[in-house]
């Protein structure tokens, strides 16, 4: 079934990978687009977001390949005295296209509330990128039923002002599905997704809130991706552990299909 929304596929590698992975994986990916493209217009976007190190090498690699380039964080400032940090300036220079913000192991490792998230999502669109922004319930949340509360208080909370569907992407990532092996089931997903795209409308009005993707992200692979994606209002997904294979992840897009 064709969706309004084009699909976007993200790749967040998380912090794994030498130059010569980096290469390879990304190699693989642009490989398996290049094969597929010749076919028809295919209705999804890829994208790959690896670790800060390996940017500049996976940019010079997928250059003119058609696969977008984001990373995993940004900083709220342009530029400065913050040790350790990377403006979002820094990486629309390198080519970067996206950028995530808010992913749950910031939150939890980094201690990032809703209000930092919603600081670096405006700073990285004030940079010219899209923000992917990060939300979802733990296991404990949702087994006391405060799911929907959660995730209605996260996007509110980390919601960028002024936000629209080219500058805004929202990723739902229940916690206990991440990196466990454990999926929420496609009505679980939708459940979430419907109650994001009804705040979304209330928020950006009928139109651009209905334009808004959002990805479903927790343990997608190539075996649950095509019953997930076919959910009306998962529009994609994040994808960590099978986007490290370029065969898995691009198995993944083709559930879009
Ligand atoms: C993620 O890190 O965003 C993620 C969804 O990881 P995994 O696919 O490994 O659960």
């Amino acid at each position: 079934m064709a969706k309004e929304r084009r699909y976007l596929i993200a790749g967040n590698w998380k912090m794994n990978g030498q130059k010569k992975d980096g290469r390879a994986l990304a190699k693989g990916v642009a490989k398996s687009l290049k094969k597929a493209k010749g076919k028809k217009k295919l209705p999804f976007e890829l994208l790959v977001c690896p670790p800060f190190t390996l940017l500049s090498l996976v940019a010079d690699e997928l250059k003119g390949s058609g696969v977008a380039l984001g990373a995993q964080d940004c900083h709220t400032a342009e530029k400065g005295a913050h040790t350790g940090d990377i403006a979002p300036q820094m990486l629309e220079n390198i080519g970067c296209k996206y950028v995530i913000v808010g992913h749950s192991e910031r939150r939890a490792d980094h201690g990032e509330k809703d209000a930092d998230v919603k600081a670096k999502a405006e700073a990285a669109i004030a940079a010219g990128l899209t923000a992917i922004v990060c939300i979802g319930e733990t296991l404990a949340q949702r087994d006391k039923g405060q799911t929907l509360a959660v995730n209605r208080r996260q996007l509110k909370g980390s919601l960028p002002e002024g936000a629209t569907a080219k500058t805004t992407v929202i990723a739902y990532e229940p916690v206990w599905a991440i990196g466990t092996g454990r999926t929420a089931t496609p009505e679980q997903a939708q459940e979430v997704h419907a109650l994001i795209r009804a705040e979304l409308v209330k928020a950006l009005g009928e139109t651009e809130g209905n334009k808004v993707r959002i990805l479903y992200g927790g343990s997608m692979n190539p075996k649950n991706a095509k019953e997930l994606l076919a959910q009306p209002d998962v529009d994609g997904g994040l994808i960590g552990g099978a986007s490290l294979k370029a065969e898995d992840f691009w198995a993944v897009a083709e559930g879009c299909m």
